[in-house]
């Protein structure tokens, strides 16, 4: 069964924090400079704020500056030069660098890769990687982010990153959760405050967080739902996505709403924004549109008609994937929709990551991935191989002193042994953890980097049918 876009840990983790973490929403937005007590001539370096409910950061239009002339579609592009049937090399361009494609996007849910320095996963060539709104809105709060730089600044990643909304987490919260067509109430799996999810507030989270793409707010079912089913859910998100882009665009246009303004405690260097004009205008990002329908063809086909008719994207997600539908179904849906969508737009296949999908799924158009399972199975001691998962714990690796993967490039390959590794689970180290999840990571990555070669070099229809040959053949 293939991974789904589940986060790596629904449960709370012991993250630091201070003042603003688990915000209570009860009251309104409170912006209070406290000068008395600051000693720079200004006073900008003393603040405090208590949060509010999501529904305040909206500020009338008046108040704000007019941006009408940003626009965020020149920010992004997308080229291909080299195609092999549905596959293509390409290079899709956003603010913070160009993503050489089809890539593997290591997914870090709560800002970080489990594990992973941000100088680890780009010595391991990760180019984009992503976050998730739904976790970063509890924790430390969107605003809270934003105050910290926005997200790039937050986790120190320059190059280009993502955030999916949420919503795959919200809606594993069956338990916790009422969808409507509002939106969906939920309860948080942290402390058990309840939370509103619109379309609309969902694009002011993402916009205060600052990733370069944003997904928009779409409702998820499972993979083998029926018609009906799919079908209501496929038409709702078509109806959030026209909300989505609505504030979006009002977003784009008119700034953000104002900043919380926090307390910077005594000696420490002042918050990235303290520039309240700076702060309004909203980060160049690209909201890229979901394609849904469960595993009915004809509903695909609907849902990425619908999605053109509505515009012109940057990119275009086929989300609902690896939630439960077998993988024949899984491939069948790229094929239905690889001749609906635009060759012109990057296309991003959320929340599948293991190898054998990606390398299917490159042949059937796809550029971008992500998911939490390199990660997620290293810390399991489950390693990815040229010739399948190799579950590391196994006594027959207790002598092995071959390295994990000959051509890996990544440090847990190049340095370490078999014998070595499973030692270290065994012994359960944590360094096991870290060096199966680099290896995860960077076994996804290099696989693409080899797919992109192969692409470049005319080769890709054989190295791919050969390299799927081979990762199949063990019993
Ligand atoms: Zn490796």
């Amino acid at each position: 069964m293939a991974c789904n876009r589940s986060s790596e840990s629904m449960k709370p983790d012991e993250a630091p924090g201070w003042q603003g973490e688990n915000h209570s929403n009860t009251s309104g937005i409170v912006r209070i400079f406290n000068a008395a007590s600051c000693d720079a001539p200004t006073g900008d370096c003393c603040r405090n704020f208590v949060y509010g409910p999501l529904d305040s950061q909206t500020v009338p239009s008046a108040a704000l500056p007019r941006l009408s002339h940003r626009t965020t579609m020149s920010d992004f592009s997308f080229r291909t030069s080299h195609d092999s049937g549905s596959a293509r090399l390409g290079r899709f361009t956003t603010p913070h660098g160009v993503v050489e494609t089809p890539a593997f996007m290591p997914v870090g849910t709560h800002g970080t890769i489990k594990g992973l320095s941000v100088e680890e996963v780009a010595a391991a060539g990760g180019q984009m990687i992503l976050s998730n709104a739904y976790h970063l809105y509890l924790r430390p709060g969107d605003m809270m982010v934003r105050a910290l730089g926005g997200l790039h600044a937050f986790t120190r990643w320059d190059g280009p990153m993502l955030t999916d909304s949420g919503g795959f987490q919200v809606f594993s919260l069956s338990s916790l959760r009422t969808v409507s067509e509002e939106g969906v109430v939920f309860q948080s799996h942290i402390d058990g405050s309840k939370h509103q999810y619109t379309p609309e507030s969902v694009m002011r989270i993402e916009r205060n967080i600052g990733a370069d793409v944003i997904m928009q707010l779409d409702e998820l079912i499972a993979g083998q739902a029926e018609f009906a089913a799919s079908r209501a859910a496929m038409d709702r998100s078509l109806r959030w996505l026209d909300q989505c882009r609505v504030e979006f665009d009002r977003i784009t246009r008119d700034g953000r709403g104002e900043a919380p303004l926090y307390e910077v405690p005594a000696g420490a260097p002042p918050m990235a924004t303290v520039d309240i004009a700076t702060d309004l205008v909203p980060p160049r990002q690209s909201l890229f549109p979901i394609i849904q329908g469960g595993v009915h063809p004809e509903l695909r086909v609907a849902s990425a008609r619908g999605i053109l008719e509505r515009g012109d994207w940057d990119g275009i997600a086929i989300g609902g994937l690896s939630v439960g539908e077998s993988k024949p179904d899984m491939y069948a849906t790229l094929e239905v929709v690889d001749p609906v969508i635009p060759r012109r737009v990057p296309r991003y296949m959320m929340g599948v990551g293991f190898p054998d999908d990606l390398v299917e799924a490159v042949r059937r158009g796809v550029d971008l991935f992500d998911c939490v399972a390199p990660t997620r199975m290293g810390r399991n001691g489950t390693a990815f191989t040229h010739d399948g998962k190799v579950q590391i714990r196994k006594s027959t690796f207790r002598l092995d002193r071959r390295p994990l993967v000959d051509d890996c490039p990544c440090p847990c390959c190049t340095k370490y042994d078999r014998a070595y590794l499973r030692h270290l689970f065994v012994s359960e180290e944590m360094l096991g953890l870290r060096l199966l999840s680099l290896h995860n990571v960077t076994f996804l990555i290099h696989l693409m980097n080899t797919a992109r070669a192969a692409l470049h070099d005319g080769s890709f229809d054989t190295w791919s049918s050969n390299w799927l040959a081979r990762y199949h053949a063990r019993p």
